[in-house]
């Protein structure tokens, strides 16, 4: 067993892999998120290196000596949850402007907020972003932001797993800047941090990338050979403005561009025609469903129900946290499943098992990494959570699924590994100081109020 410092030394990311470093999590419930009925009551895990080589009942048939032994006795292990849409350094702005009608709130307080940002800043509000999401057990974000060579460091020391790319406008002063940025963020980053780095181009949205930029993008895309991470179809504004432009929808407008030959993730996609869905179905579009940061923007339900059913994969986001306003993926996915449940007038849309998928392997499938992680089974990285589940709002355990959807909260994950490193252990996160990062990002998050604003 480590300690707190011990660890630190281990964690700073820059060291090779250790490819014989083991960790046995024994006594433990398993939900490996392989199919709806599969379920352990009481088993181990075994790690080796980055990856898991061996999940069963009872006890493993070999003794491991020099590992790190896990006792998992009243927890629950699960694949750690994908993030898959957030700009995480908008920690810095969280509850700084709440309650406001979208444009105002874009104009008025976020814009100004960011032009001050610079890349140190970004870098502190990121690994606040990390501490939030490790400690409510995200072991994967796939984020659009400024400054991703802050965010990659960030990424890199903390040993979480990232899918990042530079947020692109084409009809703003940085249209090249970003361009250029996003080309050296994957010639720097891609695959680096022992693989837990993937990088993508951010076109950052209908409105903001017209199709000669977007022409751009995807030329660089194709010769890079990078998927790319968009937000599409966020708001009514949005689908008017569109239409009045170009005469169609977002959703078409993207497809006609040709966007959609590549591998799109697609943030949102709250209002969609039947014709829309089909088009994101039809050309395996993954949608990112952010129900919280949509409900507190006002910007309306999304037609998650219906994606499904046209088989469409859906995964889940918290988007920033100045909209919605934590990290947290239990709530995400609670609110993921309530909201359809509401909006349909039928209980059985999104069950307590689809919603954790949804925040699992749906975000791996979306982001292109369901090969390596989302489930677990022998031969996938170990990006794993354990949660305490002996706590009165687990109890009786009559369905722990349903306990996990609709009863959990973030603090009941006690231990996360991420790339068969252990990250937090006991709810003490070990790649990363906590109190240090909690107040420097408080101290940029005042100068930036401070500067003006
Ligand atoms: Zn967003």
């Amino acid at each position: 067993m480590h300690g707190n410092r011990e660890m630190v030394g281990e964690m700073t990311g820059k060291h090779p892999v250790n490819k014989n470093r083991r960790v046995l999590v024994t006594n433990v419930k398993i939900l490996p998120m392989t199919g709806p009925h599969d379920f352990i009551p009481e088993g181990f895990l075994v790690i080796e290196g980055q990856h898991i080589r061996e999940v069963g009942s009872g006890k493993p048939s070999l003794v491991r000596e020099n590992g790190q032994i896990i006792d998992g006795k009243g927890k629950l292990v699960m694949p750690g949850f994908v993030n898959a849409h957030t700009h995480a350094a908008m920690t810095l702005m969280r509850g700084y402007a709440d309650d406001l009608p979208l444009m105002e709130w874009l104009q008025n307080k976020i814009e100004p907020f960011e032009c001050n940002l610079t890349g140190q800043d970004v870098y502190w509000g990121t690994m606040l972003g990390i501490a939030e999401m490790i400690k409510s057990g995200t072991t994967t974000f796939a984020d659009m932001y400024i400054f991703m060579d802050d965010v990659a460091r960030a990424v890199e020391e903390t040993g979480i797993r990232a899918v990042l790319c530079r947020g692109m406008n084409g009809v703003g002063p940085n249209a090249e800047k970003a361009l250029r940025e996003s080309r050296d963020l994957a010639s720097k980053w891609q695959g680096k941090a022992d693989g837990r780095l993937k990088i993508m181009l951010g076109p950052h949205a209908p409105y903001t990338c017209p199709p000669p930029y977007l022409r751009r993008v995807m030329d660089l895309a194709s010769e890079l050979g990078l998927d790319m991470h968009t937000h599409l179809s966020e708001t009514m504004a949005e689908v008017e403005t569109i239409k009045k432009e170009y005469g169609k929808t977002p959703v078409a407008m993207f497809a006609e561009a040709g966007l959609f030959d590549h591998r799109v993730v697609a943030a949102h996609c709250v209002h969609l025609t039947d014709e829309d869905i089909e088009t994101l179905a039809k050309n395996k579009v993954g949608v990112v469903h952010n129900p919280q940061s949509n409900m507190k923007l006002g910007s309306g339900i999304a037609r998650v129900t219906e994606l499904m059913a046209a088989g469409v994969t859906v995964a889940l986001g918290t988007d920033g946290a100045a909209s919605n306003n934590n990290l947290d993926m239990f709530e995400e996915a609670r609110t993921a499943a309530l909201l359809q449940k509401a909006r349909k007038m039928d209980p059985r849309v999104i069950t307590a098992y689809q919603a954790l998928e949804m925040a699992t392997v749906n975000g791996a499938r979306v982001l292109g990494l369901d090969q390596e992680i989302g489930c677990i089974k022998p031969g996938m990285k170990a990006d794993i959570i354990l949660i305490d589940v002996d706590q009165p709002h687990f109890h009786p355990p009559h369905n722990l699924v349903a306990h996990l959807a609709y009863s959990a909260q973030a603090s009941d994950v006690d231990t996360v590994i991420i790339d068969g490193k252990v990250v937090m252990q006991n709810r003490q996160l070990l790649s990363l100081n906590e109190r240090t990062v909690i107040e420097e990002a408080g101290r940029v998050a005042l100068r930036l109020v401070e500067g003006g604003l």
